[in-house]
């Protein structure tokens, strides 16, 4: 029996019944980790701690809701007795606290925690190549042997539960991070409304945008984490107060759901045929269609790259090498300050510096301000929208895992459209998940660059894609029945 393809419920009745015990299935998952430890997915692991969890929970009748279930943790969570890092130079030595209240939530329910995972430097980019500890590699890979970007900024959480590493995966979605490498990886990935999980104890990027987020193979893990990880949290200003749903309960049912699609205008013919054919299958099963006008994606994307970095200046000005981060050489105050911060990457220098750019007094007015008022109408706009539909069926990302390096070779504008379908939900702040639907071939022409340390990878025929369901604020009910339809139309089977 393959312990590392079971679902949820499949190891809570195999365990029930004996057939296989929490450690074991901690033992099997440890061996996937460590055969691909290639794809540099964690930035530190605790599969000791996880297995000694896994025999504790082996040893009680009554278990938690996610008793000895291996999650892996994007490395902005803070989770006390580990190192956070954000891979980054700056939190190199920096441990962490306290616990951050999500995963604090979890090891209430039981979880193992097996791998802190990789990520972009404090969780900006598209492609995890922007990470202090080396970039990560997809598992996904064609008859080209040309390895390929997982999508960012949670690359590492996004790989590890694509390559069976781990049964699922914290991210953090500020702009996509969470849903852009879930459609990467042929991956669920779900980014619930704002303030369903508190943010504290994650490290800050953009404080209005920042929603944790959860990666597995399957709808209902995904349903299962979620109800673990959520609820209110009085330490956290921005956290919702209201109970959260049990999306476990929920079947997949779209009999009389009206949901929204947008024009196909620009989208590659390997979406547009896979979206059409979606779109007849859910009308078989009783989906009302409407094609809608969103606010543009252009607008949502210009808004994200003012109202993000503004945020990042402020909540990263902290890392001064004094209050925190590691302290730079200097004789003298402004040397120490400018040696410390001298260690963040480039990528996170850029919004920095963009950041101060919009925030600075005689800017302030045509680019914050501005923004802050737009984003206003937007929500409003949106609002509007899921009056008339229940749910908003988009593309994820715009293309496919991209060669590694390419990030490099774009200029940096070019990468921020990777998130030009996702950011729409940052904004005004509704869930939304993204279900894998298909897979398209689209060899590169670049040279093979697969060496023997990524042997253990399977050529596949095709990269995977997926669409986003999108609902109003606080209706994770109606994205998840409607996800769990599709995912019973598209049959999704992952990587070889
Ligand atoms: N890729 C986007 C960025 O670079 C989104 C990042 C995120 O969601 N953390 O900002």
């Amino acid at each position: 029996m393959f312990l590392t393809k079971l679902t949820i419920e499949e190891i809570r009745e195999g365990v029930d019944s004996k057939k296989f015990s929490l450690l074991e299935l901690n033992e099997a998952y440890e061996k996937e980790f460590n055969q691909k430890k290639s794809l540099n997915v964690s930035i530190s692991d605790y599969w000791a701690q996880a297995k000694e969890n896994a025999k504790h929970f082996d040893s009680i009748d009554k278990k938690p809701a996610l008793a000895g279930i291996p999650i892996a943790i994007k490395d902005n969570y803070l989770i006390k007795g580990t190192k956070t890092t954000a891979a980054s130079k700056v939190l190199a030595n920096f441990e962490s606290p306290y616990e951050s209240f999500v995963t604090s939530n979890l090891k209430k329910a039981g979880y193992s925690m097996p791998f802190k995972s990789n990520l972009d430097e404090f969780a900006m980019g598209s492609s995890n190549e922007f990470s202090a500890y080396g970039n990560v590699v997809n598992p996904w890979i064609l008859s080209d042997n040309v390895l390929r970007v997982p999508g960012g900024s949670s690359g590492g959480s996004a790989a590890a539960v694509a390559a069976n590493m781990c049964l699922g995966a914290l991210g953090t979605d500020t702009g996509g991070s969470v849903r852009q490498p879930s459609s990467f990886c042929g991956l669920v990935g779900f980014k619930p409304s704002y303030g369903r999980s508190s943010r504290r104890g994650i490290v800050a990027f953009g404080s209005s945008l920042d929603h944790p987020g959860i990666f597995t193979r399957n709808v209902q893990d995904s349903c299962y984490i979620f109800e673990s990880m959520a609820g209110h949290d009085k330490g956290e200003a921005t956290s919702l107060n209201a109970p959260v749903p049990e999306l476990t309960k929920i079947k997949g049912n779209v009999k009389g759901l009206k949901i929204g699609m947008i024009k196909q205008d620009g989208l590659s013919s390997h979406y547009c045929s896979s979206l059409n054919s979606l779109k007849s299958d859910l009308e078989k099963e009783g989906a009302i269609f409407k094609e809608v006008e969103v606010p543009s994606f252009d607008l949502a994307l210009s808004l994200y790259y003012i109202i993000a970095p503004a945020e990042v200046a402020s909540n990263l000005a902290r890392f001064d090498g004094i209050r925190f981060g590691v302290r730079g050489e200097g004789s003298g105050f402004e040397e120490i300050i400018k040696n410390s911060r001298n260690n963040f990457g480039a990528e996170v220098k850029r919004r920095i510096l963009t950041g101060n750019f919009v925030l600075f007094s005689d800017e302030y007015d045509k680019y914050f301000g501005k923004a802050l008022k737009l984003r206003e109408e937007l929500k409003a706009r949106m609002q509007e929208l899921f009056s008339e539909i229940d749910v908003l069926l988009l593309p994820t990302s715009p293309g496919v895992a991209f060669p590694i390096g390419t990030a490099q070779e774009r200029c940096p504008a070019e990468m921020y459209k990777e998130d030009m379908y996702t950011i729409l939900a940052n904004m005004y702040g509704g869930p939304s998940m993204q279900v894998p639907i298909g897979k398209v071939s689209y060899l590169s022409d670049k040279p093979a660059n697969k060496t023997s340390e990524f042997d253990f990878l399977k050529v596949q025929d095709g990269l995977p894609f997926g669409v986003q369901i999108m609902a109003a604020c606080e209706r994770e009910d109606l994205v998840v029945m409607a996800a769990k339809k599709v995912e019973e139309i598209v049959r999704w089977e992952g990587l070889k």
